[in-house]
This record gives C-alpha cells, structure tokens and sequence, in this order.
C-alpha cells in the first residue's frame, strides 16, 4: 500500500492523499454542444485511472464527472441543427456517454447532468443572495465577487486582469465588471429554462459544477480536477460561490494540461480525429489512452497523426509481447520448463538462473506503481513496462514472469485488453458478415444503419477500427 501523492495546483505544493476517508474527485465534464474531442477525453481518462489506481492501492475512491447540458453554446448549436435545445443536449449526451464508453475504462460512479440538479442549484444561489455575497438585478443574479476576500488565490491573478468572458450585455447589470452570473433570466428564443424565486431563467455555468460536486461528494471532497483552461474564471469561480455559502469545498486540486493541434499541420481530412469517435475508429481504443498517457497530466500534450502512429506502435509492441507470452486472467500460460528455460529453446541462462543482472519483472511493477504514485506520473510508470518488453526480448529475465507483472501494469492504466491480443479474432461468422453489411451500408452513404450495425457489433464484444486498407474487428477490452 503506498502513499499517493499529487501536486495541488492551490498550494503549489506536493500533497498526500488521505487514506483514512473516502478519496472524493470531481472532475468537470464536457459541455455537450457537439461530439467531444479528444482534448474533452484527457480529463476523462486520466481522473478515471487515478481513481484506479487508488482503488488498487487500497483507498476508496468516488469519481464523479458531470455533464454540462444546459450553456449558451448549446442553444446556438441546436438551433443550427434546427432541434429543440433539450432534445439536442439530450442527444450529444449520449453521443459522449458513447464515445467514452468505447475507451473501455469503464464509468465514473456518478456522472450528474446539470438538468437534473436544478433544485440544488437555486437553493445555493438562495443561500449567497442571503449571506449577501450575491444580488439580484432584472432577473439575472450575480456573485459579488469583491466579497469575498480570498478570490483569485487558485488562479493568482491581479483583478485588473481578470475576465469574466461574459456577454457586454450584462455588463450594466452587475454592480462591479468582476461579478460573473449565477443566474440568467430567460431570453426570447431560449426554449430550455426554470421557474426560480426570481423568475424563470437557467443556471449560469459555474455554479452548477458547485452545486454538483456537493450533491456528489458533500461539501469537503479531496481533489477536485479539470483542464487548465478551466482554472480561470470556472474554477476560481467554484470557490468563490461554495466557501462564500459556507461549503469547505475541495481540499486539492488537479489540473491537466491542454492537449494542442498543430492545425496547419494537419490536413482537413485529419483534422476529423481530433473528434474522439474518429480518432477511436482510426487508432483504436487502447491507441488513444496510450497516447492519453504518454504525457504526464500536468504537461501540454500535442497531438496530430505523428503522435497517434506512435501511440499505435506502442499498443502493437505490448500486443506483440503477450502474443509470444500469452497469459490468461494475469496467470503466464508458458509451461514451468519454459520458466526455468526460457523460450531461446537453449539452456537456462545465468540470469535465468536467478543471479539477474539487471531489475527483475517484479521490481519494474513497484517501480511503475511508485511513478503512479508520484503525482500519477504515468509516462515514468509506461517507460518501465517498455523497459521490461526490452529486459524479456534480451532474455534477460524470464518471459512469463515478466507477461505476469507486464499484465498488472497494464491493465492499472486501462490497457488490459492488450494481453489478450487475439481473443476470438478469428472464426466468428455472425460479427464477419456484420462487418460485411456494415461496409455496405457506408458505401452507400446510409450511416445510419452503419452505425447500428457498429452498435450491434459492440454488443457481441466487437470494436470496429476503419484504416486506410478497410475495416476490421478486435475484440472489444
Ligand atoms: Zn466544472
């Protein structure tokens, strides 16, 4: 059991996370305006294996990641689609419930929409409005950021540098240009809204991730984590409505770095995988939470056809690995002569023999686990799974007890399917003649009924990757 820590982005400083209580994480989810991109999937991944890892580790971990279904860019994205807003939300919700679910790392144990956690949200602007950390003005309500002493302290900024980002027109409604909304009153043309004490209207952004986070995990939670780009106003603006209401709020906070497109580089056509479906059709689940991790969270990561092609290198080397080591349920399936004498089909070697020159398997897995543990540094904890392949292909360590610690390590950071390379890739009639009316169905144009026939494989245990040499099925993690 090992002690984990991670940097607060607060404090500055390196904290350890506490044991003794529920590890609580609330990490922001996308605002569902369209099919999420890849850059959404790096919070997602990331807060999802850390919670792993705890869990792992011995802690009990509550990860929740909300959805943001209720946002100006919402009205204006379902009003070019020519949809209802709620339906539109609705439908794009489901559309990242999809698109995550084929990353194979499971669900968050909650996963609020802001929609349905309206009562929590007015009752909290009630309570500012009372504490006088809040008013009222034409039906919007604004925080009244000036106080609250502690404001900025996340973010470090000078006020004079601070911007809301919020529209000129509620500029002369607020009493000071730093107050930001927490309520907006109900604008023609806005066809989602609620009734509140001070007439019908709908939730500014900020305060919903306050409201959902204490919902969630109660009103003191141990990391509360997001991109970097939400650090200023959304996060500093979290803090501000919940400690003014008298809510402790997070105790840590975690922050990803931005993952960065070079779009000049990138030609139209590849500019579509930097939507997550695409990128996942293209690459493949387990190359893209390679790629996820190949960076640590705190780092800009960038990304292009370059990095995925490496990501994908990466996932066939490990693959390769477990093709030549085959092991089932993390047990090596290598007979125990070949554990003595490797596969050289030669006798033992001297490190074979147990005077190993150089880290055996078992030692690389606490070293990968210590890199986890280290502020979740994962491109450390992937450097010595390859550097074990390496230490197995030199014989210099015997291949099923490497196969052994290999599979633990993967399958800490979301790639166990990766040991199982070829599970039932071959004999399954009913998935090939699926995959043979689904290409059909796309060469003409009706992607509709593609994308059924994708859904139907999913349910038998199928994952489609389209390449530039046509599609094929791999078993799904
Ligand atoms: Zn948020």
């Amino acid at each position: 059991m090992r002690e984990v820590r991670i940097k607060d982005t607060l404090t500055g400083d390196v904290v350890t996370v506490d044991r003794s209580a529920e590890v609580g994480i609330y990490a922001c989810g996308p605002t569902v305006y369209s099919r999420i991109h890849i850059g959404n999937a790096r919070p997602f991944v990331v807060f999802s294996l850390l919670a792993r890892f705890l869990r792992s580790e011995g802690y009990r971990a509550k990860l929740v990641v909300n959805v943001t279904d209720i946002n100006d860019k919402i009205y204006v994205a379902a009003r070019q689609a020519g949809e209802e807003s709620a339906a539109f939300a609705e439908r794009m919700t489901r559309a990242y419930f999809e698109d995550t679910e084929r990353l194979g790392l499971g669900r968050p144990d909650a996963e609020p929409l802001a929609t349905e956690t309206i009562s929590q949200i007015t009752k909290l602007i009630s309570d500012l409005i009372e504490a006088e950390h809040a008013y009222e003005s034409s039906g919007d309500i604004y925080f009244r950021v000036r106080s609250f002493a502690a404001y900025g302290k996340l973010s470090n900024r000078r006020t004079e540098d601070m911007d809301q980002g919020e529209e000129a027109g509620s500029a002369s409604l607020k009493e000071d240009s730093l107050d930001f909304a927490l309520w907006k009153a109900h604008k023609p043309g806005e066809d989602t809204f609620w009734d509140s004490p001070w007439g019908a209207g709908r939730p500014g952004w900020h305060i919903e991730c306050s409201a959902m986070a204490e919902a969630e995990l109660g009103p003191s939670f141990a990391i509360h984590g997001g991109g970097s780009d939400l650090v200023f106003p959304h996060h500093e603006n979290e803090i501000a409505q919940s400690e003014a209401a008298g809510r402790p709020f997070a105790r840590a906070w975690m922050h990803n770095g931005m993952v960065e497109t070079d779009a000049e580089k990138m030609s139209k056509s590849e500019g579509n995988i930097f939507q997550l479906s695409e990128a996942l059709d293209q690459y493949g689940s387990e190359a893209v939470v390679a790629y996820l991790i190949s960076g640590h969270y705190r780092q800009p990561l960038a990304f292009g056809p370059q990095q995925m092609e490496e990501a994908v290198a990466q996932v066939e080397r490990l693959r390769n690995f477990f093709r030549e080591h085959p092991v089932r349920g993390g047990e090596s399936e290598e007979s125990p002569s070949e554990l003595v004498g490797g596969d050289s089909g030669e006798g033992p070697s001297e490190q074979q023999r147990g005077g190993s020159a150089g880290p055996s398997p078992e030692s690389r897995r606490e070293a990968f686990r210590d890199a986890l543990a280290d502020d979740f540094n994962t491109p450390r904890a992937m450097a010595e799974a390859f550097e074990l392949v390496g230490d197995a292909n030199r014989q210099d360590v015997p291949g099923p007890q490497a196969a052994e610690a290999l599979a633990e390590m993967l399958d800490l950071v979301g790639l166990g399917s990766l040991t199982q390379p070829d599970q039932g890739a071959e004999g399954d009639d009913e998935a090939q003649k699926l995959l043979e009316k689904r290409q059909e169905a796309r060469a003409a144009k009706d992607f509709g009924r593609a994308d059924e026939i994708r859904d139907r494989l999913e349910e038998l245990g199928w994952e489609v990757r389209d390449s530039a040499e046509g599609a094929r099925l791999v078993p799904k993690g």
